[in-house]
């Protein structure tokens, strides 16, 4: 590691002690960046790697609800702006107990060379709140109405509204914010800021929303797979695939494989894991997503033929033989035991959907054994592309096509993919697409930073 980066990693720790997912996620950038820095001493001239890991502004806010008894609950909201160099913040909006100033921050640093990645025109942010719609506050074991989650948006909107715009901040949906709360969203923006724009993606197609944007993550990362795959001259024709999740990202990635010829063995949930042994069905797999869609249950009130439910576990360890990992749910969710049991098993593919989902020593086994390894900062970037190509629509005042927008969404992951192998070949890391991405999504920003001086 150089001086530069010991030193801004030293300072960035100190500074953010509390906060364990931002300090993972920034360290495993920087550590990558050494050669680009070297060859490019105007970085460190111009403080880009202090600036790159400083949020340009945090805002924070109360969120007032009232539950269907008719008590005010309060939740807390975020927006992190991390950086504007490219082009508007964008990045989605995450509802989840889980979510936190650490959390939301890994997620808006990664964003920021994702976006990069896209080719297009896209700054980096990302926002949320710590409110969870599947624990209903008063009753025990139920989820938020659909009017308690109305209320919570219209009331977090109302705030968050003042800090974004069609040209300044876009957000999107995340884990728990599909179509039903977007709608919500937008509906309040709308009112307070008396203008229709497309101020946020992911909306209902009747609303300026883009054909494929559901799909888009979850077959922009198979698309991603597929290109690693050509390269060695493979197909996905009868590979078998384990997935984890079974929300947006991992259904549409388990769609695309099954339409590609490869067996889908496992989803899982909060609740545990599906397994079949003989593949999922696309008949299941629509079960599946009206399950977690419509009636938003648990995997665990699967009841079809053939099909065996793990309780607890995630879909890592369940299956003898395996070819490809598709880790689609959440951080932190495949580590160093999960990559060992994946690559005795003969996996030597894992295409990650979700941000970060695998931890720094599960990294540190793949690219040893050399497998074919994308980080999710490139392989599901086909969502925040399609993003993209939705503000475009709106912009436009047009609709593409179902094949238009697929096709370029193909277009965007097969450049990602190719970016990315050619900047791990200039810096001596052939076939090392952590390194690829990273170099590839800092430069664009490095430079453009560079290019508007001290801002
Ligand atoms: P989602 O529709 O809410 O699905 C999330 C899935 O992960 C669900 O199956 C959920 O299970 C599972 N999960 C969440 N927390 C869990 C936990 N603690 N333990 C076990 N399972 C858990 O969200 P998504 O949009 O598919 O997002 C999944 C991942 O992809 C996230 O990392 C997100 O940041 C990333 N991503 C999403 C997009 C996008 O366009 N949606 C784009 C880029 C990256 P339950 O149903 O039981 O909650």
């Amino acid at each position: 590691m150089s001086k530069y980066v010991d030193s801004v990693l030293k300072n960035l720790k100190a500074k953010n002690a509390n906060e364990p997912e931002f300090i993972q996620a920034a360290e495993e950038v920087l550590l990558t960046l050494d050669p680009v820095l070297k060859a490019n001493p105007q970085y460190e001239q111009n403080a880009i790697l202090e600036r790159i890991v400083e949020p340009e502004r945090v805002v924070i806010f109360r969120v007032p609800w009232v539950d269907d008894t008719g008590k005010v609950r309060v939740n807390r909201g975020y927006r992190i702006q991390q950086n504007s160099a490219i082009g508007p913040y964008k990045g989605g909006l995450r509802f989840d107990p889980s979510v936190n100033l650490s959390v939301l921050k890994f997620l808006a640093f990664e964003q920021v060379f994702k976006n990069s990645l896209t080719t297009l025109p896209m700054g980096g942010g990302k926002g949320g709140s710590d409110f969870n719609p599947k624990q209903s506050p008063h009753t025990p074991g139920k989820r938020c109405s659909d009017a308690e989650v109305m209320r919570f948006c219209q009331s977090f909107m109302t705030e968050l509204f003042r800090h974004i715009g069609p040209d300044t901040d876009v957000p999107a949906g995340d884990m728990n914010v599909g179509g039903r709360e977007i709608g919500y969203l937008f509906g309040q923006y709308k009112r307070l800021a008396n203008e229709w724009t497309g101020v946020l993606t992911g909306k209902g197609l009747s609303f300026g929303g883009s054909l494929i944007r559901p799909e888009a993550t979850g077959y922009g990362d198979v698309y991603f797979a597929e290109n690693m795959l050509a390269k060695r001259g493979q197909t996905f024709e009868g590979k078998r695939c384990v997935i984890s999740g079974s929300g947006n990202v991992a259904t549409y990635a388990a769609q695309k494989l099954m339409q590609l010829g490869a067996k889908v063995l496992t989803l899982s949930d909060r609740s545990g894991s599906i397994v079949v042994k003989d593949g999922i069905t696309p008949d299941l797999l629509a079960e599946v997503m009206n399950l977690k869609t419509v009636k938003r249950g648990e995997l665990s009130e699967i009841k079809a033929k053939g099909v065996q439910f793990v309780a607890k576990k995630n879909s890592w360890q369940l299956v003898d033989k395996i070819d490809a990992a598709f880790p689609c749910a959440r951080q932190n969710e495949l580590d160093g035991k999960d990559a060992a049991y994946l690559l005795k098993h003969g996996c030597t593919l894992v295409g990650e959907g979700a941000n970060m989902p695998s931890t720094p020593d599960a990294i540190d086994a793949f690219v040893k054994a050399k497998i074919m390894y994308s980080p999710g900062k490139a392989s599901n970037a086909g969502g925040v592309a399609t993003s993209g190509l939705e503000m475009s629509q709106n912009s436009e005042r047009l609709s593409w096509t179902r094949e238009e927008v697929d096709a370029k969404l193909k277009g965007i992951m097969k450049a990602i993919h190719d970016n990315a192998w050619e900047a791990a070949a200039k810096y001596g890391k052939k076939g090392n697409y952590v390194v690829g991405a990273n170099i590839a999504g800092f430069t664009k920003v490095a430079d453009a930073m560079v290019a508007q001086g001290v801002c």
